[in-house]
């Protein structure tokens, strides 16, 4: 009884952390902190849980529970240490598909210690089915962000398909319940069904849809890690799940807004395929595009006054971040007015700009956000987009045909002049051109985003 008790004390700090934590992950200057301090939580909520139950534990489970952690803990540390910030989502994908795979394992074990609780069964077969979808679903979408997938797979009537097997899956479990039946078969039937379901669900979304699916499977994982502390009654697993559940409904839905597309668009749209299977596109828009040379955009820059960087996906592949913070301080140091646009959707997950600079401590208040930065265009005298594409295209404003029409963009077209650097003409991630590229204030500056950041900062310091 006194356990239990102190066991309890443990789960509510713990679920104190976690809201905590989460609060302080919504600004980047306390986002560690409260990463850290969620984890401390998770930890004292694990070892909570093993040392102070109310029961025998053989030693050799103690064991086998102790091993499980070390190998867990080294692999995540390693993975964790080692990944590329632009490899984040692919983490992501593989970490939230172990959480859905535990709570379908979880089901699947328990399933036969509630014969016969109606109520415990439904949550067991929900944990079962969902958790399977999470987890196969979350495999695939890693497959297709490192490119292993880069075909879109589309059957005949696919939507169709998908719906019938889920309906059939709901019915099945349905059945399950209703009739008390402990059959093991039936219960492997509904595990292979869901992770069938997680492929098929998955296969025909396209590439550049993925982190919003990743984020959509994450609320999944929440909710079937949710019905598993529900079954234990166990408070902070049903709280962990919860927080996990809402906010990656959130933030799905957030990332939709920020594309202006619904969330039954993006999974039955098959947006961004093109890029994933071919990478080129075939020039429609008339025009001739001026190159920039380095030196013509240093001298640009150093009798500017206000300059406007937008960084975008490519920044983050050159990993040139430290860079552009370089020659933010330089211009600067020669009294020029310089700050970040910052597109909600830059890059290939949620924040990924926002991360990127404050690795280099770049300072906070220089990053501007999209509402407030985009009246400040037409007073800039340069803006310098660097490896940023689909952000700053306006076919969101003009082109209704376009696939990112309607997506809120950064109105870089209203700034004096327009300096854009990638590698070549390719097309960004939705696999689209860009008109800005053709535009009479624009030039281009081809070439690595790292190498020409520095190549710009060497011919600055000399002037
Ligand atoms: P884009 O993918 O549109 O463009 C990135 C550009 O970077 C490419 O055109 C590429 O051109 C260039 N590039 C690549 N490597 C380098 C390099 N080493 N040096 C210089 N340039 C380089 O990126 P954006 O950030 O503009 O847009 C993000 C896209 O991702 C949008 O379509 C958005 O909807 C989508 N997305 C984002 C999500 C998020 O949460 N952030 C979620 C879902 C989708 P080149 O090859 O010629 O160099």
């Amino acid at each position: 009884m006194e356990y239990q008790f102190s066991l309890e004390i443990i789960y509510l700090i713990a679920s104190i952390t976690y809201i905590l934590g989460l609060k302080m992950l919504g600004n980047p200057e306390t986002a560690r902190r409260g990463n850290l301090i969620a984890a401390g939580g998770m930890t004292i909520a694990i070892l909570g849980t093993i040392f102070l139950y109310n029961g025998e534990i053989p030693t050799l489970i103690y064991s086998l529970i102790g091993i499980a952690i070390l190998l867990g803990t080294l692999i995540g540390w390693l993975v964790a240490k080692k990944v590329a910030m632009t490899k984040m989502p692919e983490l992501v994908s593989i970490f939230n598909g172990m959480g859905g795979a535990s709570a379908a394992l979880i089901g699947l074990i328990e399933f036969h210690h509630y014969n016969g609780e109606t109520l415990s069964i439904i949550t067991i077969l929900a944990g079962i089915i969902i958790g399977s979808i999470s987890f196969s679903g979350s495999m695939i979408a890693w497959a297709k962000l490192n490119g292993t997938i880069n075909k879109p797979f589309r059957f005949p009537k696919y939507n169709l398909v998908n719906n019938l097997i889920f309906i059939v899956l709901i019915l099945f479990s349905a059945y399950i319940a209703w009739s008390g039946s402990s059959s093991q078969l039936y219960l492997y039937i509904l595990f292979f069904g869901a992770l069938a379901y997680g492929v098929l669900f998955v296969l025909p979304i396209g590439g550049a849809d993925m982190p919003v699916v990743i984020s959509l499977l994450n609320s999944f994982t929440g909710l079937a890690a949710a019905l598993g502390g529900f079954l234990y009654g166990n408070m902070v697993m049903l709280t962990g799940g919860i927080l996990v559940g809402s906010a990656g409904t959130i933030l799905t839905f957030a990332m939709c807004n920020a594309m202006n597309r619904s969330l039954v668009n993006v999974i039955f749209g098959g947006f961004g395929d093109t890029d994933l299977t071919t990478g080129e596109g075939s020039s429609t828009i008339k025009g001739s595009v001026k190159k920039a040379s380095v030196s013509d955009v240093a001298i640009l820059m150093n009798y500017s006054q206000r300059v406007i960087i937008v960084p975008g996906y490519g920044l983050a592949v050159a990993q040139a971040q430290h860079a552009i913070h370089e020659l933010e301080q330089l211009l600067e140091k020669k009294g020029i007015e310089v700050k970040y646009a910052i597109h909600p959707v830059a890059g290939r997950m949620p924040g990924h700009m926002n991360v990127l600079l404050a690795e280099t401590s770049v300072e906070y208040e220089k990053l501007a956000e999209m509402e407030d930065v985009n009246p400040e265009f037409a007073n800039t005298d340069v803006v310098l987009v660097i490896g940023a594409n689909d952000v700053v295209n306006p076919a969101a404003h003009n082109d209704p045909s376009s696939p990112i029409y309607g997506m809120p963009i950064l109105d870089v077209e209203n700034a004096k002049q327009i300096i854009i650097n990638k590698r070549s003409m390719k097309p960004g991630y939705a696999g689209i051109e860009n008109e800005l590229f053709f535009n009479q204030k624009t030039s281009m500056l081809f070439g690595d985003a790292k190498a020409i950041i520095q190549s710009l900062i060497s011919e600055l310091k000399g002037m």
